[in-house]
């Protein structure tokens, strides 16, 4: 990926990101088309009362009131501290070791739930199940071309063993609320708070989920599949950084005041994953872009990143030397990773 393309004036997408076009100005369709920002500030405290007032709903009712996917990762931590602390609800904090998350990570996970007094559980997919996938994902096209503009491929694998998974989680232990930490440009703009019917959500699914099977496995299944039967059928999903104030720096500096320390085996775009650098390097020999450069972009555009610190973190794409042990670790050759 040449560090001299073309890149919008505005945000820093490059002309290589899908269905991109530029105006005389430079400036890119999606900036066109986005918010300006006060309309964007107005939406965000708009949502921020939405999400109160799920969880003054829901709160008390049960033993949890919500369940916070929990990766051990900056986002993520500063969203537990949130819940338990600033919402006042009670949050079953739950990590999926994927069997890449860095060792500081992990103890993070321990270390901020002992801190915030929070319950906290790890599930640990089949580590055989989980390399076979992030190999499959790295070598074929399991992804649909929206998901790519958001995510590498291993990392669109892996949320959506989360995401199904916390999603199993509260429909069978009663939790009505699921909370993320994903923040715009991650996830699609209405994922701020999404009411999910878990039958109509099997359906729409389905497709999806026969891809995955195909592609991974029928062992799969049990990773891919929404139950059919479970006490809670109707869960919110919630991602209160696409509403509350944010900065990257703001949220290291405090999530640092409970003991949160930041990994050094995860690359320069993840605090939790070891795997993260080589999903880079594969997106970007395929799509010609970085996969952080769309989260990047919309920081920039809303004035939450300032345009030279976002255009470093997009242009620190991995060496292929730089993931060998982990390439190896995959059964992987550089040659595996072209298109
Ligand atoms: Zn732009």
């Amino acid at each position: 990926m040449s560090k001299d393309m073309r890149r919008c004036t505005r945000c820093i997408l490059p002309e290589t990101f899908p269905n991109i076009s530029f105006d005389a100005e430079g400036v890119c369709s999606y900036c066109q088309k986005a918010p300006p920002i006060p309309e964007f500030n107005r939406i965000r405290a708009e949502l921020r009362g939405q999400i109160e007032a799920v969880f003054d709903q829901v709160r008390g009712k049960s033993e949890y009131d919500c369940i916070v996917a929990y990766s051990g990762g900056k986002d993520s931590t500063y969203v537990t501290w949130l819940m338990a602390h600033e919402y006042k609800v009670r949050p079953l904090a739950v990590t999926i070791d994927n069997s890449f998350l860095s060792p500081t990570a992990i103890e993070n996970c321990k270390a901020i739930s002992d801190t915030l007094g929070v319950d906290h559980m790890f599930f640990r997919p089949s580590s055989t199940f989980m390399k076979s996938m992030y190999r499959t994902s790295l070598t074929g096209d399991v992804h649909v071309k929206a998901a790519v503009t958001r995510a590498s491929a291993v990392c669109n694998s892996c949320i959506n063993i989360i995401n199904t998974f916390m999603v199993k989680l509260a429909a069978h232990w009663g939790i009505q609320v699921i909370v993320g930490g994903y923040i715009g440009g991650q996830v699609p703009k209405d994922a701020a708070m999404m009411k999910l019917d878990l039958d109509a959500l099997g359906r729409t699914r389905q497709r999806s989920t026969e891809r995955y099977l195909k592609a991974f496995g029928d062992e799969g299944s049990r990773f891919f599949q929404l139950p059919e039967e479970s006490s809670v059928r109707q869960v919110t999903v919630i991602n209160p950084l696409l509403a509350v104030p944010y900065g990257e720096e703001m949220v290291i500096e405090k999530i640092k005041q409970f003991g949160w320390k930041m990994p050094t085996d995860t690359g320069r775009n993840s605090s939790n994953c070891r795997l993260n650098d080589l999903g880079i390097l594969q997106h970007s020999k395929r799509f010609g872009f970085n996969p952080y450069v769309n989260e990047l972009a919309e920081l920039v555009r809303n004035g939450l990143m300032d345009r030279e610190k976002a255009l470093g973190k997009a242009n620190a794409v991995p060496e292929a030397a730089e993931v060998e042990d982990i390439m190896e670790n995959l059964n992987l050759k550089e040659g595996d990773l072209e298109a």
